[in-house]
Formats: structure tokens, C-alpha cells, sequence
């Protein structure tokens, strides 16, 4: 969204490669038909109501797990996992991601690898402050639905491509099926698979 909520990291995640992809995808990531949920960080409600930032637009399992009714606009809390998206951490080192299925998100692998340094900045300085957090967001992200493995990691300060070992070992043990169309999208595209879009570099 280009007019959306605030992270209690004061940032707001938004890239252009999505911006510019909205029009095709519904906003399929802001829309919680399917089960999934959004992940909060351990401390970040807290810090979030320190900050007065309004909440009403989500509704809370528990500390941990939210789901959104309604667009976050200025002044409401936008998790960090909102901000992250796409991309989600998936070791404990913050070194190799998962990716949300291209069949919701179109934006393509090459277009996130900024964002890969940023949510691996980010999540270490959690880390930093909110000791075990990694060990708490990697364990709760392996019950998500609809990611993959990024096929990009970390590796001695570069980006390198995962190896077939790398992309076996974050695997999720739940895939969205074989023939799943997301009904958000308001453009019917071909093309797009649970890992790679039209944009992709051939
Ligand atoms: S699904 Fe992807 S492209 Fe669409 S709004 Fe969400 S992050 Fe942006
Ligand atoms: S808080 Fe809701 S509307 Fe805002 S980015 Fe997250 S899912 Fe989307």
C-alpha cells in the first residue's frame, strides 16, 4: 500500500517493486481469507502501545499472532512482518529467507534482494535487543502457508544462490496446492508459478 501504517521501527517497508505491482495483486498480502496471520515480533506490541500506535485495525490471537480487517493507514501500527514482506527470515543466523508464492506476491526474486539486506539488518538489531527472538520468529514461520525458499542467501557479506541442500533445509512442510489461483488478484495472468514470474531474469 502507498499509504500505510507505521512499523515501531518508524520505517514502513514500502519498495516500488510492489507499488508498482498493486494493480495486479489486490493487495493479496493485506488479505487474511486463507488462514494466515501475521507475525509479531517478541516485544513488539509492547513497544507498540508505548508508542500510541493504534491497533484497532488488527485483532490479536495473542502476542505473537495478528490478523488485519482493515488497510493500515498513518498512526496505526504496521507489524515488521507486514514490512518484510515478501521476505522472511528463515535461519537463525538471518542469512537465508523465504519467499511468499508468486502466485500472491508477483514481484520477481531479483527485485527483493535489497530488501533481503534489509530484513537482515533489521531482524539482527531485534535480535540484538529482544534476545531469542530469532530462535522464536524462525520456529513460528514453519507453520506458514503460501512461502518457499528465496532461492538467493547471505553467505561472507554477499549474495550468492542457495545451493539444493540450502532450499531443502528451510522447505516448508505445507505448500500452497498445485493448482491454486489467489482470488485477490484482479488480473489473470500466465506465467506466474509458486517460484518464479514473467519478470523473472531467464
Ligand atoms: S502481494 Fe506483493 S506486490 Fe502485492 S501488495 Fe503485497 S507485497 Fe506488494
Ligand atoms: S497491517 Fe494490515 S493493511 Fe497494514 S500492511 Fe499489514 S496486513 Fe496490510
Amino acid at each position: 500500500m502507498i499509504n500505510t501504517g507505521n512499523t515501531v521501527l518508524q520505517g514502513d517497508g514500502v519498495l516500488s517493486s510492489c507499488t508498482k505491482r498493486q494493480g495486479h495483486c489486490g493487495y493479496a498480502c493485506c488479505k487474511f481469507s486463507e488462514g494466515n496471520w501475521i507475525m509479531l515480533l517478541p516485544g513488539e506490541y509492547e513497544l507498540a502501545a508505548k508508542q500510541n500506535l493504534k491497533l484497532d485495525h488488527l485483532s490479536f490471537e495473542n502476542n505473537s499472532h495478528a490478523v488485519c480487517h482493515v488497510p493500515c493507514q498513518k498512526g496505526d501500527l504496521k507489524p515488521i512482518d507486514c514490512s518484510w514482506y515478501p521476505l522472511f527470515p528463515a535461519n537463525l543466523e538471518a542469512t537465508k529467507f523465504l519467499v511468499a508464492d508468486h502466485r500472491k506476491c508477483p514481484i520477481p526474486n531479483h527485485e527483493l534482494i535489497d530488501k533481503m539486506w534489509s530484513v537482515y539488518t533489521s531482524v539482527l538489531a531485534w535480535e540484538q535487543k529482544h534476545q531469542g527472538s530469532l530462535e522464536q520468529i524462525v520456529g513460528l514461520s514453519r507453520d506458514f502457508v503460501g512461502y518457499m525458499p528465496f532461492p538467493y542467501k547471505i553467505e561472507n557479506g554477499l549474495v550468492v544462490d542457495m545451493t539444493m541442500q540450502d532450499l531443502e533445509d528451510i522447505g516448508l512442510p505445507i505448500e500452497l496446492p498445485k493448482d491454486y489461483v489467489c482470488k485477490e488478484w484482479t488480473v489473470i495472468s500466465l506465467g506466474y508459478s509458486a517460484t518464479i514470474t514473467p519478470d523473472d531474469e531467464k
